[in-house]
């Protein structure tokens, strides 16, 4: 209205007031009825009557007939469906997009971050430790003697287990610190890599996810059963030229624990 000196014009305060108010309408019924099915039938409502206002200052300002109003109004109406179907098509897209990549990263049983996750994060969190000295720690665990829920009573109450205890190591998890991520990096095996931790502060949460595994109960048909993990931890050191050094020295320490009477958590 400033750069076409319409400012003066009654009927540009009329269009301009109307446009505000579409896109304030707009707005209510994006936040309100997102996802609902009616969506469309309250935008087409929206667009309609906005459009008639719309052009219905124009003819006033321009003085041109009413056919020609009602004629460009169809036209915004199509535009408008076309650019609702185009949005929608694009948004469809970035949904598909978004579900493909949380299952490439994410366990389907568990809902846990899968192995690729692992790998991602543990590259980048290892180069940033040997770049900047960051420290980095990682409890990897393995339920005991895990097969025996699976024969013994069926493999759901196997994936029953799995759930609990990955629902468990989350609860506890986001009690202390969101950086910290699980992983499930093979059927019965987790790791936690905890960025910027020490293998002391470190093992405070271990102890704690530790202690909440073990308090545990499974439904089963011979009542509730209790289960234990084996854990082992460990801290990155200078002498970690790869991941793999890493990660091995952490599965020997789980190694160790489960020779040496499973239940137990090696630190070193
Ligand atoms: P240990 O104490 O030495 O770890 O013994 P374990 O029985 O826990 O270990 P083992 O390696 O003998 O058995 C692991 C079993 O986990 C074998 C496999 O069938 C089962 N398993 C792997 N993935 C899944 C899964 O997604 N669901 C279920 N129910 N079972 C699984
Ligand atoms: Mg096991
Ligand atoms: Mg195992």
């Amino acid at each position: 209205m400033v750069f076409n000196g319409s400012l003066g014009s009654w009927q540009s305060w009329g269009h301009s007031l109307t446009l505000m108010g579409f896109f304030i309408v707009l707005n209510i019924i994006h936040m309100k009825l997102q996802g609902r099915r009616c969506l469309m039938v309250y935008y087409l409502a929206t667009v309609m009557s906005f459009g008639a206002l719309l052009w219905f200052w124009m003819k006033l300002k321009f003085d041109f007939s009413w056919l020609t109003m009602w004629q460009e109004w169809v036209y915004l109406i199509i535009f408008e469906i076309l650019l609702y179907i185009y949005v929608s098509m694009l948004s469809h897209d970035s949904e598909i997009k978004l579900q493909l990549a949380k299952y490439a990263t994410h366990d389907a049983l568990t809902k846990t971050n899968n192995f690729a996750a692992y790998t991602e994060d543990m590259e980048d969190l290892f180069n940033q430790s040997t770049q900047n000295g960051q420290p980095l720690s990682m409890m990897m665990f393995d339920i005991d003697h895990f097969k025996h829920f699976n024969d013994t009573y069926g493999h759901s109450v196997g994936d029953l287990v799995l759930r609990r205890v990955t629902d468990t190591v989350q609860t506890v998890l986001a009690a202390n610190d969101a950086n910290i991520k699980l992983y499930r990096t093979g059927g019965e095996e987790f790791n936690i890599l905890f960025p910027n931790y020490d293998v002391a502060t470190t093992k405070v949460i271990v102890d704690e996810i530790f202690a909440a595994i073990n308090h545990l109960e499974i439904p089963t048909k011979d009542g509730m059963v209790a289960l234990s993990i084996s854990v082992g931890v460990s801290a990155i050191t200078t002498d970690d030229k790869a991941p793999m050094d890493f990660y091995n020295r952490v599965d020997r320490n789980l190694y160790h624990s489960k020779r040496h009477g499973r239940m137990q958590i090696t630190v070193g």
